[in-house]
């Protein structure tokens, strides 16, 4: 018998195939009446279609968006939001430009209104980043929570197929560990098994064939509710192994997060049987860590540190800087063994 608290965010979610032409309506029901829209350079395409949903609503552009949130386009972005007199912003795009939306929430205030293109999550989180000087500092907020998202697996039609298996990864990534959250909950549970299902059932369609619009529909359902369960619980070793890997040694984001699940599964396989098993369960498999190793490797996902340009020498930093300070995780936090984890996941091997 479980003891648990749930406290659900306060945001409205839109899915649909064609949500984005919802756009204009989705501001004018939240009272809001100037967007500065918000992109990477490789997806102002993207936005300039949003722009001109929006209408008169369209204030102006920030197309510079960053994996990390460097502190200065977040300054750029403000600047330029406060110049044109945007009351809000829409980010379109992947975690990096959700990202930026929160920075720049938390520092004016400025509401956001997210229109997720990748599998990350972050829309459905108060959860931000921003790196100042080579540090990422992260934090929890509600001020940056999305007022709305609007998820259209339209636009996750062009996600290049490796991008989509490791974005879908790091979804799973995000309901793994909240299924042995130190405080989950039985609807976190639900939300993060049926997640992972649907996204372990659309990789291999999508890895056939990115242009699968079921298979895209499935991916981005599992994403939000993986999201969901990274926006109501708190993360364990493997969330803390890849923000360490991504802040300190500039791996990218996804890719971290594929090669290091199995290997943090692993490690906590025995000390948490009832998650092991709801995850093995959702992927059809008899083990939770060799599922979502093999879902990576049969699809085309890189699976060791080495070939994200880790160095081998990296390793013993790398686990100090994962046990400098203490976090809930199933299983106790031990040199000897994340040590080893990383040199699995440095080498890649299948976890047996
Ligand atoms: P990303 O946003 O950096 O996007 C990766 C690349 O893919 C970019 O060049 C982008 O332009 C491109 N792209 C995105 N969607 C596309 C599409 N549909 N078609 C073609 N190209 C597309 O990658 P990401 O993995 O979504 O986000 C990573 C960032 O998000 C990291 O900084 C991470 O820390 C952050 N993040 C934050 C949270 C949170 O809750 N705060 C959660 C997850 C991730």
């Amino acid at each position: 018998m479980q003891s648990f608290a749930y406290q659900p965010l306060p945001m409205r979610v839109r899915f649909e195939f064609g949500a984005l032409a919802r756009i204009g309506d989705e501001l004018q029901a939240l009272g809001l009446q100037r967007a500065i829209v918000l992109c990477t350079p490789d997806q102002s395409a993207l936005a300039d279609r949003v722009m001109t949903l929006l209408g008169p609503r369209a204030a102006g552009i920030y197309d510079q968006a960053q994996q990390h949130v460097p502190i200065e386009t977040a300054r750029q972005a403000q600047a330029l939001a406060r110049s044109l007199g945007a009351d809000c912003a829409v980010a379109v795009g992947g975690g990096s430009t959700i990202g930026l939306g929160k920075a720049i929430a938390l520092d004016a205030g400025l509401p956001v209104v997210a229109i997720p293109t990748t599998y990350a999550g972050s829309e459905m989180t108060s959860i931000y980043g921003i790196t100042e000087s080579g540090l990422k500092k992260t934090g929890r907020d509600a001020r940056v929570l999305p007022r709305s998202v609007l998820y259209d697996p339209e636009l996750t039609l062009s996600l290049p197929v490796e991008l989509s298996v490791t974005s879908g990864l790091n979804a799973i990534a995000h309901a793994a560990e909240g299924l042995y959250a130190s405080d989950g909950s039985p609807i976190v549970s639900l939300m993060a098994q049926e997640g992972i299902a649907a996204l372990g059932r659309a990789l291999p369609h999508i890895h056939r064939d990115p242009q699968d619009r079921q298979a895209r529909y499935d991916a981005l359902y599992g994403a939000w509710l993986c999201g969901a369960v990274l926006g109501n619980v708190s993360m364990a070793l493997h969330h803390k192994l890849c923000h360490t890997l991504g802040g300190s040694f500039n791996l990218p984001h996804a890719q971290t997060h594929t090669v290091v699940l199995p290997h943090a599964l692993a490690y906590n396989e025995a000390a948490a049987p009832e998650a092991m098993r709801s995850i093995a369960s959702a992927l059809n498999a008899p083990r939770a860590p060799a599922a979502v190793f093999d879902l990576a490797h049969d699809h085309g996902a890189p699976v060791s540190l080495q070939s994200l340009g880790l160095r081998e020498q990296d390793l013993d930093r790398a686990c100090d800087l994962a046990l400098s300070n203490q976090y809930p995780n199933p299983r106790s936090l031990e040199r000897e063994g994340i040590r080893a984890l990383l040199q699995n996941a440095f080498e890649g091997r299948r976890p047996g």
